[in-house]
């Protein structure tokens, strides 16, 4: 008898995508990394404005110093959290923090983990809440669905909804589920992703597959990607190409960025470690190059002495808001760290020395709904 298929809520995105992604890799690799650890210490931070109405600063930032992640990112994304939990708290009365959920469907174990939950209308309702913190933007419809159903299957309540709070965009997103609806959405898992028709279906979606690194169809996709004539030409008019041509080669560009990109560190990580590749009278080699920097505190009274005023330190000088925060942080006692770096910043402010820099860029990513800053 073989184990049952393990389908975890956060997986179903994926796995409704291609079934395969959810099938255990020969080799499992765990990602971590600035975003993943902004994350999990943002999460953690938010328990107590969930539990008790409230939250501590400081404890913001000894959360995020505790998991290595980001202080400012972290303090940005909790504030802006706050702001959404003031509007949807009200939703949410009595609400629990990191409920885990797990149901047995026999050839398949159906889990999942929510943020925020609250029984409500004498437990006929369940309602969950999300929060993501991360710049992915894809759709989360199946994970939410997976929580609506989790909660309805081990509650027994007759509907349930999920809320995304894209805490970054102060968006939200939401799902609701009726018992009848969620009988056809097991259905659906059943048939979709555990009873897997052995087909993959490779696209952009793969590079956040747990088994991206082993996959032949992803292999085979990239290759096909990266011909020339999938990817579009340059010299044509794209005011006449369809919306769908333009999303079609947009995320095919996407696809070969990204592995031209892993495999170009791949291969650079290969010559450091093994030495230069020769052919011919060429060679691949790991240089060094040093290039010089000057200090500036060193070099003060030199630049004083050459006659260098305001317009000329201007150019040449340069202070970061993130390292200068970090600075008062360490110099301050914990407790006031936070009030000092606010005062730090609300004097700078003052004296006209902080400019803002909007830059521009295009990005691909789902229409949401926002929240309403004056409801
Ligand atoms: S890498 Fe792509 S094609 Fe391969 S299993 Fe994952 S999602 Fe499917």
């Amino acid at each position: 008898m073989t184990d049952p298929l393990q389908v975890r809520s956060s997986a179903l995105p994926m796995a409704f995508i291609c079934p395969a992604s959810i099938r255990p890799p020969a080799i499992v690799i765990r990602e971590s990394g600035p975003a993943a650890d902004v994350g999990t210490a943002t999460h953690e931070a938010l328990r107590p404005l969930v539990e008790f109405g409230d939250l501590d600063w400081e404890t913001v930032i000894a959360t995020a110093e505790h998991h290595s992640a980001d202080v400012v990112e972290v303090r940005m994304l909790v504030a802006q959290a706050v702001k959404i939990w003031r509007k949807l708290s009200k939703y949410f009365p009595h609400a629990r923090t990191e409920t885990f959920w797990r149901w047995d469907g026999g050839s398949y174990i159906l889990t999942g983990h929510t943020d925020v939950d609250s029984i409500v209308d004498d437990g006929e309702e369940v309602r969950t809440l999300d929060w993501k913190t991360g710049r992915k933007d894809h759709d989360y419809s199946e994970q939410m669905k997976g929580y609506c159903a989790l909660s309805m299957l081990e509650t027994g309540a007759s509907e349930s909804s999920s809320t995304i709070a894209w805490v970054r965009d102060k968006e939200i997103e939401q799902y609701t589920m009726t018992y009848e609806q969620m009988r056809g959405w097991l259905e659906r898992l059943e048939k979709r992703v555990v009873q897997w028709d052995g087909v993959y279906h490779p696209g952009e979606h793969c590079r956040f597959c747990p088994r991206d690194h082993e996959c032949e169809a992803r292999t085979a996709m990239v290759r096909a990607s990266a011909a020339p004539f999938a990817m579009g030409d340059q010299t044509e008019d794209m005011t006449q190409w369809t919306p769908e041509k333009f999303h079609r080669v947009w995320n095919k560009v996407a696809v070969v960025l990204h592995y031209t990109k892993q495999m170009d560190k791949v291969m650079r990580d290969h010559v450091k470690r093994h030495g230069p590749i020769r052919l011919g009278e060429r060679e691949i080699v790991a240089v060094e190059e040093t290039r010089r920097e000057i200090d500036p505190i060193a070099a003060w009274d030199t630049l004083v002495a050459l006659g260098l005023y305001n317009d000329d330190l201007q150019k040449i000088l340069r202070v970061s808001k993130d390292a200068l925060e970090q600075v008062i942080r360490d110099k301050t006692s914990r407790g006031k760290k936070a009030i000092a770096v606010r005062s730090a910043l609300s004097e700078i402010e003052r004296a006209g020395a902080m400019k803002r820099k909007t830059t521009h860029k295009v990005v691909s990513r789902r229409i949401k709904e926002s929240i309403d800053e004056e409801e």
